[in-house]
């Protein structure tokens, strides 16, 4: 491989935040970063002009959907990392819900040799929590850690882990090996597997089954709790209510160790873009009211919530063309994450890029255990890095997706900043929405 040369990249935003050594090169070789300063030459290197650009750590999101092994119509663990490459990621965590589930070391091996068979970016293939998903008894997570995937990110998304004697025993396995569960927080007494519109006024009108904010909230609650009388791990997934965060600060006051994500689309998207029954912007946990948008900016601001992860769900379009009450839950997400996180958060003040390289690539590699992302940019750091073009406006066009799906609630939506590249292991993986 040859060595890469960047030239005039601004280090974490840096240089325009006034920093006169914000801006510098970064000579790569054998994938590691060897050098960072001015650097004169580097004889026979490729050279990445990024004058201007904003350079950050690749980013990683701890939740995927790839959909191999089951549903290849809807992506393929190839489509979706050139959708992640393209936007500026270098790993995902693959979520366990594929058909078959991803419950034991022989398929969590599969999903990481279809990874690097593919080569774009680390795909982490994330083990269930329970066989088959079915919430009764424990998948073989001690196996799964002590595979080729050393898997240590357990779920069961798609659905909860609502028995707490599983839960509590969930965590107890995974205390041993520094290992974390991620829960899909839905009780599914008080929001059933109809639930798909934020219970409330609209919901009622539109006379779609409501999904209440308590369904999420009494499940961390209860989770955040074990977590403390087990002394593990939990990891919320797509916290989308102003209760929940309220919950999740009360536990991080406490010492609890409990971490957090926020999907892109739940920092701007509201429950009243279904008056028009456009399934695109049917998603679970549901799209909410502004107010809770608005407490989920505050704590992402604030580090309650510590990760932006994308639920990148793609379908196909006979699974998503249905009324809104038939049609699957999700969306497109792993393209556009980063424009939408500089759009609302650095567009809006809440937070600077050395703030969306804490929330997109070194907490997220951080809670995920992945030691070679979410770096310093420093001399010995794998060169896994992300260019942003903070000024850069683009309009979304569905059909410009690499996904293999078009789900996407972003189209014809004109958003400030872009990724412009991204390189994985010292190789240029996209350029401009496009794979290099
Ligand atoms: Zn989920």
């Amino acid at each position: 491989m040859p060595s890469l040369l960047i030239t005039g990249a601004d280090l974490f935003g840096r240089a325009a935040a006034g920093d006169p050594d914000g801006r510098t090169d970064l000579l790569v070789e054998d994938g590691v970063i060897t050098e960072v300063g001015s650097i004169r030459s580097a004889k026979g290197a490729d050279v990445l002009e990024a004058d201007g650009l904003v350079a950050l750590p690749g980013l990683v999101d701890l939740h995927t959907h790839l959909r191999e092994p089951g549903r290849e119509d809807a992506e393929t663990i190839a489509t979706g990392s050139a959708a992640a490459a393209v936007g500026g990621f270098t790993a995902v965590l693959a979520m366990a819900n594929t058909t078959p589930v991803t419950d034991t070391a022989e398929a969590a091996e599969r999903i990481l040799d279809l990874g690097r068979a593919t080569g774009l970016v680390d795909v982490l293939p994330v083990g269930a929590v329970t066989k088959g998903l079915a919430g009764e008894e424990l998948a073989e997570l001690g196996l799964m850690h002590r595979s080729r995937a050393r898997t240590t990110f357990f779920s069961d998304d798609g659905k909860c882990v609502h028995d707490a004697r599983v839960m509590r025993r969930a965590l107890e396995y995974v205390r041993a090996f520094g290992g974390v569960v991620s829960q899909h927080a839905q009780d599914p007494h008080l929001a059933g597997p109809q639930a798909c519109a934020h219970e409330g006024e609209l919901s009622g009108r539109l006379g779609l089954p409501g999904w209440p904010g308590i369904a999420e909230e009494s499940i961390v609650a209860r989770d955040v709790m074990l977590a403390r009388h087990t002394g593990s791990r939990v990891h919320v997934a797509h916290v989308s209510t102003a209760g929940t965060v309220e919950v999740i600060r009360w536990a991080k006051a406490q010492g609890i160790d409990v971490t957090a994500e926020v999907t892109p689309h739940h920092l701007v998207l509201t429950t009243d873009l279904l008056a028009g029954y456009d399934p695109t912007f049917k998603v679970n946990p549901p799209l909410r009211p502004q107010e809770d948008v608005d407490a989920l900016r505050a704590a992402l601001a604030d580090g309650t919530i510590d990760a932006v992860a994308t639920d990148h769900a793609p379908h196909a379009r006979h699974d998503k063309e249905h009324a809104f009450v038939d049609a699957a839950f999700g969306m497109l997400g792993l393209e556009t994450a980063l424009s939408v996180v500089s759009d609302v958060m650095v567009g809006g003040g809440l937070l600077d890029w050395a703030g969306v390289a804490r929330v997109m690539s070194q907490t997220p590699a951080r809670i995920a255990g992945l030691a070679a992302h979410g770096s310093t940019l420093s001399v010995g750091d794998a060169a896994h890095l992300t260019l942003v073009d903070a000024a850069a406006e683009v309009t979304v066009d569905r059909s410009a997706s690499l996904s293999l799906s078009r789900n996407n609630p972003w189209h014809g939506r004109t958003l400030r900043g872009a990724v412009h590249a991204t390189v994985f292991g010292g190789r240029v993986t996209a350029q401009k929405g496009a794979l290099a």
